[in-house]
Formats: structure tokens, sequence, C-alpha cells
């Protein structure tokens, strides 16, 4: 029979992210199992967006230290992931989105993040195809950026299989295996992994592996749609990833074009807010265009940490639109868990029981 120290579920940002974190942190006989091919879930779909400009300072503070991995990946893990590092524009057009992201902007400066508040018409300055009638304000980082996440994937991968885990694909976990309220392997189709240890990170599917061996994680899945124009419209490359909260509509320059999304998944409910923000968007034609899955949490935050009720079953999913960005210090936090070291950051608050009916939620106002 086979048999491991840990399986991690999910061939994701998060699952290769804790594959090659464990592996780093010397712990070597892991086995990634993934259902179909590494990286085909949300990850595969997401706009890449990089921000340290989140409400909840756990979420700063996981993306400041994810950021520190993303500038140095080509050096950690030989792969080159395109990170743009060209700043996030949050545009505001009410006073209570400006008080939020001032508030904001005082807890990210608390962690030396350099945020900072601008008026309309500064706004306009750095990029000017905007209409800014409405706005009253707007928010700006240089640190953030985008990044191309399949190839996050594919480095976390290769330099997790360099270091001795094995990656599976379309390999499907069926079981997690439970016996006394200990984790004691998992069922992949006919076979059995001899486990004490599973690494849950299996994305929008989380809820249904956790569900195999009892545990609840209320995962829920909401389709968005990314669409991609060849045409740039007269949008000057290296304009930052510029989203119109209010509407969730954002756009960032890929290649010769332009990525835009947004909150509203039919084109014609998009365009309308798209085109009042970015008129140009109106004279460039759609070239292509897919969609994905947000992994959901009811308050819109993580559920990372150890089942408390199954030793050895470890959790990071529900990420609710921003799990791309977090992957690395994610990854990291769960390795020190299983590993047993001392969390760099403390993720407590992320556990599941927050929904008990006991639990206190800890609600993410920036999600897009
Ligand atoms: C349109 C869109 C835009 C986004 N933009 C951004 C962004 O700009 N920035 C950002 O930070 N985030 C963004 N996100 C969110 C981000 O994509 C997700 O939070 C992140 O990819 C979650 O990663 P994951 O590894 O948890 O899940 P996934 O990438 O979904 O990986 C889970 C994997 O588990 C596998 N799996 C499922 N069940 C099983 C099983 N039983 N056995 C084995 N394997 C299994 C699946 O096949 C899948 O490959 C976006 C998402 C979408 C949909």
């Amino acid at each position: 029979m086979v048999s491991c120290d840990v399986v991690v579920v999910g061939g994701g940002c998060i699952g290769t992210s804790v594959a090659y974190h464990l592996a780093e942190a010397g712990c070597t006989d892991v086995v990634l199992l993934e259902a179909n091919t590494l990286g085909s879930g949300s990850t595969s779909k997401a706009a890449g967006g990089i921000r340290m400009q989140h409400g909840d300072s756990l979420n700063t503070q996981l993306a400041h230290r994810s950021l520190a991995e993303f500038t140095r990946f080509e050096e950690l893990t030989g792969s080159e992931i395109f990170f743009h590092q060209v700043g996030y524009l949050f545009l505001l057009d009410s006073q209570l989105d400006l008080d939020l992201f001032r508030a904001a902007a005082r807890m990210q400066r608390s962690f030396g993040i350099p945020v900072e508040l601008l008026s309309p018409q500064a706004a306009l300055e750095v990029v000017p195809q905007l209409d800014i009638d409405g706005l009253v304000g707007a928010t700006f980082c240089p640190l953030d950026g985008y990044a191309t996440p399949e190839s996050v994937v594919q480095g976390y991968a290769s330099a997790a299989r360099r270091r001795g885990v094995q990656i599976r694909q379309g390999e499907q976990v069926t079981r997690v295996v439970t016996n006394h309220g200990r984790v004691i392997g998992v069922d992949v189709g006919d076979e059995h992994i001899s486990t004490p240890a599973v690494v849950c990170a299996a994305g929008v599917a989380s809820g249904a592996v956790a569900a195999t061996a009892g545990v609840e994680l209320p995962v829920s899945a909401v389709r968005r749609r990314i669409f991609f124009s060849k045409q740039a419209g007269g949008v000057s490359d290296g304009i930052p990833l510029t989203v119109d909260f209010a509407t969730g509509f954002y756009f960032h320059r890929e290649g010769p074009g332009l990525v835009f999304g947004g909150r509203e998944f039919e084109p014609e409910d998009l365009m309308e807010p798209a085109v009042r923000r970015l008129p140009a968007l109106g004279d460039v034609p759609i070239s292509s265009y897919w969609h994905g899955d947000y992994d959901m949490s009811p308050d819109h935050n993580g559920i990372v940490g150890e089942a408390h009720q199954l030793a050895g079953f470890y959790y990071a999913t529900g990420f609710s639109g921003h799990g791309f960005q977090l992957s690395p210090a994610v990854g990291e936090h769960v390795a020190e868990l299983v590993t047993g070291r001392m969390p760099t950051i403390d993720l407590a608050p992320l556990r599941a029981e927050r929904f008990a009916a006991d639990g206190t939620r800890r609600v993410e106002r920036i999600v897009i």
C-alpha cells in the first residue's frame, strides 16, 4: 500500500504553494493529487491581480509577505511569472467607500505599504482615458500589479518535484478516510493512500472533499467572466490595474490589448458601467472571453487552519476572489501548521470555527 507523510488535494496556486513550502521546510514525502491538470481550476481563470490594498489587516499582511516571494519567484523556483508591478488604482464614487479606503490605507501604511489617496483629477493624470465624472477620490499603491497564475503553479510544482514531492494529475480524491478523530488516508478511486495528514486545497470543491471526512467548509462557487480585446483603445502600456470599486469593473493592459471584467457576468450588463468609466472600451471589439469560479466564503475571507474535530485535516480555501495573490504566504502558513512550526502570521482568526453559531466572522469589505 502507498503511504506518505502528507497528501495535498488540489493542484491550483494554493495546493502547489503548500507542496513547495512543505518541501522547502524539509517535508518531502508528499503526494499532491490533482483531479484534472495542474492549474485547471479557478487559478488559470484568474486575472492575476496582486494587491496590498485589502480591508482586513490579515489579508494585507498575507499579500505583503506574498509579494516578497512573487518578486523573487524566478530566483526561488527557476520560473518566470511575468509580474507587471504597475500598481492598482481604485476609483471611488461615494463618501462611504472613500472612508473605507482611507481607513484601509492607514492600516496598510502601518505595515510600511506606500498607499496614496488621490483626488479624481490626480487619478485622471495616472489614466488619462478615464471618465472621472462622479468620482470623489481614488487610492494608488505602486507595489501592486499582476502576474501569470499558470506560471506560478508550474513554478511551484516543478520546484516541489525537484525536492522530491510526487505530483499526480488526473487523480481525484474520492474520500478522506478517518479513524477515531484522526486522518488515516485518502481514497483515489480504487487506490488507498495511507497518510496522517491531508491538506484540502480543492478550491470550489473543498466543501465536498471536506464533507467526506465530516468536516464542514462553507465554500460556494460564484461565476465570473473575463474579457480580452486585442486592441487597447489608446490606453497606454504601464497603466495600473484600475478598478471602479462601486461597479467592480476593472481593466489592465495585456500584451497589445486589454483584459477587463467585473461583477456582471453578461457582456451587455458589464459594458454599460465599463464604457461609462472607460469610454474607449466602446470602440474596441471583444476578441475572446472565459469564465471561472470565485471560491466564496460567507464573510469573503479565506478559510485556513486545521480541523479542530479531526486531527491531521488541514484546509486552505474560500479566498473569495483574492486567493492567487495570497497563495505564497498561505502555502507557507499551511506548511508551518503541518510541520508544527510557529506560524509567521497568526491566522487563527481564519479557522472554519468562526462560522459556528458562537464564532466570530471576519468580513473582508474590499472584494472586487
Ligand atoms: C475570473 C476570476 C478572476 C480572478 N482574479 C483574481 C485576481 O486577480 N487575483 C487573485 O488573487 N485571485 C483572483 N481570482 C481568485 C483565484 O483564482 C482563486 O482564489 C484561486 O485561484 C484559488 O486557488 P485554489 O488553488 O484554492 O483553487 P483552484 O485553482 O480551483 O484549484 C483547486 C484544484 O483542486 C482540484 N480538485 C478539486 N477536487 C479535487 C479532488 N477531489 N481531488 C483532487 N483534486 C481536486 C481542481 O481540479 C483544481 O485544480 C479570480 C478568480 C476568477 C474565477
